[in-house]
């Protein structure tokens, strides 16, 4: 893979290759776009099969946070950071290498956590900079983003629901959610609270065990997911799940769920759920929340401020799927489009010289 190509091909500013020989860090960080601001995006650590693996994912990821970040209302670019080997490889010191590294971009990278990095690696990097958000709350942070994010996945559940049913409750309405991790969870619970019944899958059966204790509802096999009868499939586990397979089988109406990148492929997936006439509502909307709540940390504004911004997915998604509609391309296309259309607007205006 030839970096400059890559790069060149996706839009990205800079691309920044790093290394400690003492602690052993070896790390990329990718700054995509900062019209709307810093590029602010999380730190994954996981052990690639190579180097140009590694630069795949972080030049795809940072592309995806400026999208996120822009048709979320963000005034922040999109970055983010890769960091090669495996979560035994940590320590203070290999993370603090790590912050100095960010220091040294000067605050247009700012990082959080994500694959395999914790609060408490955080609070390592943020000895060395102050360009890191997501930190523990006892150093004034807003902690896990979770209940931000379901928040965020409900209201663009509601906004499909207004669009297919022509009314946005979830009363008496059913939907399945796959995995009941920090999201899938706290998304169960904002439904059944306001009366919405509850399928779940998870390759944890404890997971699924403990949901129904909590907010009732019923297990589905992981194998009969995809064709359950319900109204809404919410997918908040892994990727890359709504494919070839699986379009063919889908019984519901509506996919709507927080997991990242649910469409294997983007354009060709996106048609074949467009084409059974599946409303779609695109993952990166409607799991910005917690874009959002590490937002408000940085801004230094209250929690119910990101509640409140997440609740505003709700007219986003609205707006999306609608735009789709009329301009008969898929929701991801219409939500890629108003992203941009953001990001050149806001060009545009900079374009002024202001004083100095
Ligand atoms: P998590 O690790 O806490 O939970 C994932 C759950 O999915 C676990 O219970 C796991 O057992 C289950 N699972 C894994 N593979 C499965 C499969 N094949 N079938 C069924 N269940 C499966 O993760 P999370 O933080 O809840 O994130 C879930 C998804 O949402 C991820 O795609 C993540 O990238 C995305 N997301 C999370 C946040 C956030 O704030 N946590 C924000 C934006 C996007």
């Amino acid at each position: 893979m030839l970096p400059f190509v890559d790069m060149t091909e996706m839009g990205h500013e800079q691309v920044v290759f790093c290394h400690n020989k003492k602690t052993g860090l070896k790390a990329i960080i990718a700054i995509h776009d900062t019209t709307l601001g810093p590029a602010l995006g999380g730190c994954r650590l996981y052990d690639y099969k190579s180097a140009d693996d590694a630069l795949r994912d972080v030049l795809r990821l940072s592309r995806g946070m400026t999208y996120k970040a822009a048709i979320s209302g963000l005034d922040l670019g999109g970055g983010k950071s890769v960091i090669l080997g495996n979560p035994g490889m940590k320590s203070e010191a290999f993370f603090r290498s790590f912050g100095r590294q960010i220091e040294s971009l000067g605050g247009r990278y700012i990082t959080a956590e994500d694959m395999n990095t914790t609060v408490s690696d955080m609070n390592h990097i943020r000895k060395e900079t102050a360009h890191v958000t997501g930190i523990g709350a006892r150093f004034g942070g807003s902690g896990n983003p979770s209940p931000v994010t379901a928040w965020g996945v409900f209201n663009g559940i509601r906004a499909t629901l207004e669009i297919a049913f022509g009314s946005p409750s979830v009363e008496g309405r059913t939907i399945a959610i796959q995995g009941l991790g920090n999201v899938g969870r706290h998304l169960a619970r904002y439904i059944s609270e306001r009366g919405g019944n509850l399928i779940y899958s998870d390759i944890n059966g404890e997971n699924v065990k403990k949901a129904i204790a909590e907010f009732g509802g019923t297990a589905v096999d992981s194998a009969d997911y995809y064709s359950t009868k319900c109204d809404v499939l919410a997918p908040c586990a892994i990727g890359g799940i709504i494919n070839k397979q699986t379009i063919p089988t889908i019984q519901a109406p509506i996919i709507a769920g927080g997991a990242n990148n649910v469409l294997d492929d983007e354009v060709a997936d996106g048609e074949r759920v467009a084409e059974r006439g599946i409303i779609f509502a695109p993952d990166y909307v409607i799991n910005a929340g917690g874009l959002m709540s590490v937002y408000a940390e940085l801004k230094q504004w209250p929690h119910e401020t990101a509640m409140e911004n997440a609740g505003e997915i709700f007219s986003t998604t609205k707006m999306i799927i609608e735009k789709a509609r009329s301009e008969s391309i898929t929701s991801i296309m219409a939500a890629n489009q108003l992203a941009q259309d953001r990001i050149e607007a806001v060009a545009q205006i900079k374009r002024l010289h202001v004083g100095g």
